[in-house]
């Protein structure tokens, strides 16, 4: 029998520790050359090796998911799966029958990136992570066919190839165009597994002893009825009993993001060698799971994942082992436990040892994924040999904890008594209406005001000048200098252009995150903890370790300067406490309300201040108060709760007067909108342009009452959009929806736009306005 490895992880960053893959697919699709499949070659060469040497010496256990894009995407193109619309690329790759050849690359970008009048495949969030991966469409009329995968060629190296499985394809999957209402597209598992098991015997010809199938859909609960989900759980019973056959390589399938003993059961019906279960997000199993997948499993591999894929902390060796040591005695000697990640570590930056300029203290509290592969080598160790044989590691795990514990930064006493002492009194406003009233004579506004939502273009000087700043190059003084001739100018365009509430354009923050983490004390930045978003794009996320306070006011005088400018109303712009959390690596030592909390304090003195400086509006951003909602219903209202509650903290100490904006984006609004107007905003801006304002109707019928602001122009174009195109949506805005209620705004920031189409559009949007107006007049 070949057995699993008895140390693995589930996957590893594909980016390339200093963003080679990120350059590289850069510049070929800007046409400035270069080869991605040669970049990949070098990238896995390189993993591989590093993973050996960082105690992954068993057969197999280096994993090869190395994706040029995405994971997801990489099943669609092995599949066949393309929509109809990119008929022209799905020929191209069955032609190149090798999908790392240039014209198969090309093919796979154009799928992920869209050409001309062809969107793009849609992007979502990976489950609960700040990944997107591209969504599949599937009809009746999708031809599954195996079109080849670069981890064939990969799994020469003797890696163990990964691979989204074939229900969580499916299942994550949306109907396509030509499907009919209410189709599923896991009604095509029978047609796809055949490719899939093509897929496999390619991999073993090449060499494949175990592959490693992801099925994290079932974790979730988007199949909520009884009747739904018993239908998920027959279709991986289904397909690994079609798959785990005696000629196919062994397989391994990853329960990851969450916890699904019931489809570990129905795995153990299968032939599959392997089971791997997330025991981080998840949970553990009980006595009674172990007894029971004690003799289902037996002669086969429990992969526990212990040491987390999401987050930058130390693992708790004394902790993990317990857990181990737990599990494999209620297994009994019929099951192998292996030693792995509660999921794939593509979430976290590769290596801490990088970060020399990180306070050593707070560097020995961390560990990305490269520190990750040691701790599952070392825990495999100290499960097999016992506690003597990792001595040294465990003591130095033990001390770093101990460090942090009683790192004076870590628990301040007056930011804890603080929270505890929060009123549900600070987390209220005043009755809505009388705040429409005070802020209508405060602001002496037109209906349907024009605003945008916070930042202008991002110039090269700019960035300029900050990487000056930040590198010593020019003093305080001068970078003021620089920041205040760019607010100056924001203005002037803004007046110039007609809009009735301005900003002051954000020059000074690099992100929108990072500047606030910055200011606050409590969290510390890296210089190369990039992870990877989507496609080619990476975030760096800061790290929220400590207790969170505002040292001094941040934001305050940009904005009283850029007021200072103008008679119009300047907006104030923070970032909201669940954002920051959200695109944060976050403390897990105290429940996140509390972090949350701290951060509502923090932002509500930056509101006081922001008050107190003749800022009458203040916008407090909360993109991703949709992204951290819990994948399952059960856990939803006690999410809501505190970042709701940590929200309305920021917020309500604003006078009546004082008009209190927020921002969302990427998010299906209607699914939320009960959260958002728990918020008690006055006036929310959505993401709404692409979808022509199909949401809403659905915030009608709701029967939200407050202003609201859907983008009219999609800024993820350079299109210009005619004042005629932005008419005919705030037509539907104003029909939809009661006029006195409508903004008129972008769909988001606007610094990633030139200048050049910035200036155009906003033209447009505000005589689009003066248009609607008028409608209303007559
Ligand atoms: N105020 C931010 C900006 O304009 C909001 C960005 C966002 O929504 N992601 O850049
Ligand atoms: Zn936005």
């Amino acid at each position: 029998m070949t057995v699993f490895p008895s140390a693995t992880v589930l996957g590893y960053p594909r980016i390339g520790a200093n963003r080679e893959l990120k350059r590289a697919l850069e510049s070929f699709w800007s046409g400035r050359g270069g080869d991605p499949a040669e970049t990949a070659e070098r990238l896995r060469a390189a993993r591989t090796e590093r993973l050996r040497g960082l105690g992954l010496t068993e057969d197999s256990a280096v994993p090869e998911d190395f994706s040029y894009y995405d994971q997801v995407l990489d099943v669609v193109i092995a599949t066949g799966a393309l929509p109809s619309r990119f008929a022209a690329e799905r020929e191209a790759l069955a032609r190149a029958q090798d999908p790392e050849t240039e014209e198969a690359l090309r093919a796979q970008f154009t799928v992920a990136r869209g050409q001309g009048d062809r969107p793009a495949l849609e992007l979502t969030k990976w489950f609960d992570s700040n990944y997107h991966y591209l969504v599949p469409e599937i009809g009746p009329e999708t031809e599954f066919e195996w079109l080849g995968s670069p981890r064939v060629a990969a799994a020469r190296l003797g890696a163990r190839p990964v691979v989204v499985g074939p229900v969580t394809f499916l299942a994550l999957a949306k109907a396509s165009e030509e499907a009919p209402e209410g189709y599923n597209p896991l009604d095509r598992l029978e047609d796809l597994l055949p490719v899939y098991a093509r897929y496999l015997s390619e991999l073993k010809e090449a060499g494949a002893r175990w592959v490693q199938f992801d099925e994290p859909a079932l974790v979730t609960d988007r199949h909520r009825t009884p009747q739904e989900r018993s239908a998920l759980l027959a279709a991986l019973r289904t397909a690994y009993t079609a798959l785990a056959t005696p000629d196919a390589p062994h397989l391994a399938v990853a329960l990851t993001y969450g916890h699904a003993f019931d489809a570990v059961d129905a795995l153990a019906e299968t032939g599959v060698q392997a089971v791997i279960i997330d025991a981080v997000r998840g949970a553990v199993p009980g006595a009674r799971e172990l007894e029971r997948w004690s003799a289902s499993l037996a002669g086969r591999t429990l992969g526990v994942g212990v040491v987390s894929g999401r987050n930058i902390w130390r693992a708790d060796l004394d902790a993990a082992l317990t857990v181990l040591r737990g599990i494999r005695e209620g297994l009994g000697e019929s099951v192998a436990v292996s030693v792995t990640t509660s999921t794939s570590l593509q979430h976290v930056p590769h290596d801490v040892e990088r970060e020399t300029q990180l306070d050593e203290e707070l560097r020995s509290w961390l560990s990305f994924a490269d520190q990750k592969v040691r701790e599952v080598a070392t825990l495999a160790r100290g499960l097999a040999e016992g506690d003597e044989a990792i001595a040294a590691e465990l003591e130095e795990a033990r001390a770093a904890a101990a460090s942090r514990r009683a790192h004076p930064g870590v628990e301040k006493s007056e930011v804890r008594r603080a929270v505890a002492g929060v009123t549900e009194a600070q987390r209220t406003r005043g009755d809505a209406a009388a705040r429409h009233e005070a802020q209508g004579a405060a602001l002496g506004l037109p209906v349907l005001p024009t605003t945008t939502i916070g930042s202008f273009p991002q110039t090269d000087e700019i960035r300029r000048a900050r990487a000056a700043h930040r590198g010593g190059k020019i003093d305080d003084r001068a970078y003021e200098d620089a920041m205040k001739k760019e607010i100056a100018e924001v203005i002037r365009a803004q007046e110039e252009i007609g809009l009735d509430v301005l900003v002051h354009g954000e020059a000074e923050r690099n992100d929108m995150v990072q500047y606030f983490a910055e200011n606050f004390e409590g969290f510390a930045t890296t210089v190369h903890g990039w992870v990877q978003s989507y496609g080619s794009r990476c975030t760096r996320p800061s790290i929220l370790w400590g207790d969170v306070t505002r040292p001094e006011a941040i934001t305050v005088e940009w904005s009283r300067y850029a007021q200072s400018l103008t008679t119009r109303p300047v907006k104030g712009m923070l970032t909201g406490p669940v954002t920051i959390m959200a695109w944060s690596f976050v403390r897990e030592d105290i429940p996140w309300g509390e972090v949350a909390d701290q951060l509502g304090l923090a932002l509500r003195a930056e509101v006081g201040d922001l008050e107190a400086a003749g800022i009458g509006i203040i916008q407090v951003d909360e993109p991703a108060i949709r992204e951290l909602l819990p994948l399952r219903e059960e856990d939803r209202e006690e999410y809501l709760e505190w970042s709701v509650g940590a929200f309305r903290l920021a917020t309500a100490g604003a006078a009546e007067a004082t008009s209190i904006h927020t921002h969302l984006c990427y998010s299906d609004f209607a699914t939320i909108v009960d959260a958002i107007d728990r918020l008690d905003a006055d006036v929310t801006s959505i993401e709404a342009s692409r979808s022509k304002l199909k949401v809403l109707p659905a915030v009608a019928e709701h029967g939200f009452h407050r202003g609201l602001g859907p983008g009219v122009w999609d800024i993820h174009s350079a299109r210009v959009p005619s004042t005629e195109e932005i008419v005919e949506l705030l037509r539907v805005a104003v029909g939809a929806l009661d006029p006195q209620q409508v903004w008129v705004n972008p769909d988001c920031g606007l610094k990633t736009r030139g200048w050049k189409e910035t200036t155009a559009t906003l033209r447009n949007l505000v005589e689009a306005a003066r248009v609607v107006r008028g409608d209303l007049d007559n």
